[in-house]
């Protein structure tokens, strides 16, 4: 039995590729699952980190201390523990279990993301995403700002049935709209599927679409093609929507993020932390780091 209801006028999308995703080391004594390194081919996105889940003991000093950014925006979504961030702008927050801080980093500024103080002092688990979405020529040297949306004000849905959850951190999905509001056309998403559960869900044709399954298991696109934990299924571009179901027979809920956004078809120079253009950009993003224009953290004393 297929729970999935199929949309009037839409071509499912086929699967062009499932990419495993790697393990690396990242910041200072951090793990990330990557699903996908800067590429092309995923346009407008630029990474994806699964952080952990990372077992952090007491007193261990673990994180990613001061770094800089220019020329996109990074995208935290925390699962499970608590982030501390703090910038040169003066700005501090913490991204706690079900939180979304939207960062359009745009000109340039310095930060900081480490587990919350309390898990540095008393240990615990960390477990939450950072993705990269690049900026349009346009925007790259844009004022940073923020979006911060807690996890109440997150909007949800559900099928009917009750069988298919999601959280729609940008774009919309069974009638709920993002909070959000994207530089460019970005759909971000938190699915989960009972088993036997499935769903169709609009991407309009000139989205790149990609699905990273970070629990259990399920089937993706028009041949059912298999992806399981820490999997990103690459969707080929020869339909107006995407499928995607847990099978009756399965033990697990199917978590997933559906990403999808409109190529920006724009020459990318990347390095480490600066993501523009041209060389010449780069070459200044560094300059301007170097000479402090970037700003540097006050931390207040204590
Ligand atoms: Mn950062």
């Amino acid at each position: 039995m297929s729970a999935t209801q199929a949309l009037e006028n839409q071509t499912v999308r086929s699967v062009g590729r499932v990419i495993a995703g790697r393990t690396f080391p990242e910041g200072d004594g951090m793990v990330v699952h990557r699903a996908f390194p800067r590429e092309q081919e995923f346009d407008p996105f630029l990474l994806l980190d699964e952080m952990g889940p990372l077992d952090i003991a007491a007193g261990e000093d673990r994180g990613f201390p001061d770094h800089p950014h220019r020329g996109f925006e990074t995208v935290t979504y925390v699962l499970e523990g608590n982030m501390e961030h703090l910038d040169s702008r003066g700005h501090q927050g913490n991204i706690g279990p079900g939180d979304v801080q939207w960062m359009t980093a745009g000109a340039g500024l310095v930060h900081s993301e480490m587990p919350a103080a309390e898990i540095r002092k008393k240990g615990g688990r960390l477990h939450g995403f950072q993705l990269w979405v690049n900026l349009p020529r346009r925007d790259k040297m844009m004022s940073p700002r923020y979006q911060e949306i807690p996890a109440a004000s997150i909007p949800t849905a559900q099928s009917a049935d009750g069988r298919v959850k999601v959280k729609v951190i940008a774009g919309e999905a069974l009638g709920a709209h993002a909070a959000i509001e994207t530089r460019t056309p970005i759909i971000y998403q938190h699915w989960e599927l009972e088993p036997g559960a499935g769903i169709e869900q609009p991407v309009p044709q000139d989205y790149r679409a990609f699905a990273y399954v970070f629990e259990g298991q399920g089937t993706f696109g028009t041949s059912a093609t298999a992806a399981k934990n820490e999997q990103m299924v690459v969707f080929a571009s020869d339909g107006q929507s995407v499928k995607f179901a847990n099978s009756a027979g399965s033990k697990s809920t199917l978590k997933l993020l559906l990403l999808a956004g409109v190529p920006l078809d724009e020459p990318i120079a990347h390095y480490g932390p600066f993501v523009m253009n041209t060389e010449q950009e780069l070459h200044q993003a560094f300059a301007d780091y170097r000479s402090g224009k970037l700003g540097t953290i006050t931390r207040s004393a204590g």
